[in-house]
């Protein structure tokens, strides 16, 4: 400490009352931004208000009025654009107002997840709790909130590789045991990169063929007793709720009958396609079986509309999910009261030890609006996706690549064209409207009746504030900016 240091030298504001005047008029920016999300799409950043981000390597910071002016002036607009009703990219959550109140409040308690007893780690039971009702695990399921899917996964095959392998794996490793999971082609990566960390090696993860019903189950036995008889070690099957290329499901319970005879685990990956549970008819079907799953990975913030990040794993069997993870050296030894009570501690199901608070924004988006409205947005968005695909199909020379099953829809915007200059027009497209503001599609790739290997247009609907005009207002874009004649 050097001599001009105070030792009194707290980071709280010093003028409090000057510093609740400054919040409050961000906390009213903020809630004009999502009040008015409408006027507010993803624009890209200008290069100056890019250069204010540089941080300088010394100084003794702003002022609280300049910081709040840089937080409302050069962030706040610059944002992903996934809280605009025409935003369909990827798949993206465009977050609830519900969400600002929960992440105050969080970052205000500033809890430590990880374990302790404090309301938070019973905020996040409760939310386990609610998932778990919701796809039908039983009540000693347990699970933990985590950053999204992708680290569910890696939980959930951790835990499945325990039990083939038994507890001795956490000394040992894999050996030269040579385990291997299935999967439709249609997976997402996030399976493959959980197995690549497992030290399984991606070579392991079998891909089958898909058809419309999902993966081919014929083709799967066939694959696991192949495998078998060349002294594998078939570990896990994973199932997919909702695909993120064409929102396709596999049938879980195919999946869980196969799983049962050959003794493997089932993971399903119902990154977004999991809150189908929460649907009407015929789109909650479409996630029947899930509950007959070893495990699930899951998000809140695509599908259930709650803000970045918050995703959860659920394990049917409590005992192997912390058999897989549990780690408490002496420092974090459990006592029967205090803080160091409220076992079972988050940190012995999962990779993390400190732990944000990710609980309690899912808390109060399911207070605030119930399964039923959440559920009913989830319909809403489902049977936009089917409006959608039917535009498409009225309007000339759209096409649809795949039928809609839930809430994604993969098209072309010409099918006239030739493969190559059909991709080129989609591309172009899907840069066009996004640079004007007018809609944001993503782009994947899809074999067209018309040709194979063609980049498409993909719209996935997970937003609450889509509007039945905004589907009408997005599909007329599409063919209102396709140049004119012939390409
Ligand atoms: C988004 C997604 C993932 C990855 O989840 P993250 O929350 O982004 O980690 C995995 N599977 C599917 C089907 C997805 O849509």
């Amino acid at each position: 400490m050097t001599s001009d240091t105070p030792e009194n030298n707290s980071l709280d504001p010093e003028d409090w009352d000057s510093f609740r005047a400054q919040a409050h008029t961000l906390l009213d920016a903020c809630l004009d931004h999502l009040q008015h999300a409408r006027d507010q799409p993803w624009q890209p950043v200008p290069q100056p208000v890019r250069d204010s981000y540089a941080l300088p390597d010394t100084g003794t910071g702003t002022d609280t009025a300049s910081l709040v002016a840089a937080l409302r002036d050069t962030m706040l607009p610059y944002a992903t654009g996934n809280t605009h009703p025409r935003f369909f990219g990827w798949v993206h959550g465009s977050g609830m107002a519900e969400g600002v109140l929960a992440e105050m409040v969080a970052a205000t308690m500033n809890s430590n997840c990880g374990g302790r007893d404090h309301g938070m780690v019973y905020v996040e039971r409760a939310v386990i709790d609610w998932t778990r009702r919701q796809m039908g695990f039983p009540d000693t399921a347990s699970g933990v909130l985590v950053a999204g899917t992708s680290q569910a996964t890696v939980i959930a095959l951790g835990t499945a590789r325990l039990r083939a392998l038994g507890a001795g794996v956490r000394q040992t490793g894999n050996q030269d045991r040579r385990l291997i999971a299935y999967a439709g082609a249609g997976v997402h990566s996030a399976t493959s990169k959980a197995i690549e960390l497992l030290g399984i090696g991606n070579a392991n993860l079998r891909l089958l063929p898909e058809t419309g019903e999902g993966l081919d189950v014929e083709a799967l036995r066939d694959q696991i007793a192949r495998d078998r008889a060349q002294g594998g070690l078939p570990f896990a099957l994973i199932g997919t709720a909702g695909s993120v290329n064409f929102g396709r499901y596999d049938n879980l319970n195919a999946l869980a009958d196969v799983a049962a005879a050959e003794q493997i685990w089932l993971h399903v990956d119902g990154a977004f396609g999991a809150w189908t549970r929460l649907a009407d008819a015929p789109w909650r079907a479409l996630s029947d079986g899930i509950g007959r799953a070893d495990s699930i990975a899951c998000d809140f913030h695509k599908w259930m509309y709650v803000p970045y990040d918050c995703g959860l794993v659920l394990i049917r069997n409590e005992a192997e999910h912390r058999a897989a993870f549990a780690a408490r050296p002496s420092y974090l030894a459990p006592l029967g009261e205090g803080l160091a009570g409220g076992d079972p501690w988050y940190c012995d199901y999962g990779t993390d030890l400190s732990r944000g608070n990710r609980a309690l924004k899912v808390w109060t988006a399911i207070r605030a609006h119930g399964a039923q409205n959440l559920g009913a947005a989830i319909t809403a968005n489902c049977r936009a996706a089917a409006r959608m695909g039917a535009l498409i199909e009225a309007t000339p020379r759209l096409a649809l690549a795949v039928p809609v099953v839930s809430n994604v829809v993969v098209f072309t915007a010409d099918d006239t064209l030739d493969a190559a200059a059909q991709s080129d027009l989609n591309i172009y497209l899907a840069q066009k409207l996004q640079m004007t503001g007018e809609v944001v599609f993503s782009t994947t790739l899809a074999d067209m009746p018309s040709g194979s290997g063609i980049t498409c247009l993909r719209a996935a609907i997970t937003n609450h504030r889509t509007a039945p005009d905004d589907i009408v207002r997005a599909i007329a874009a599409v063919a209102d900016f396709r140049p004119s004649g012939p390409a």
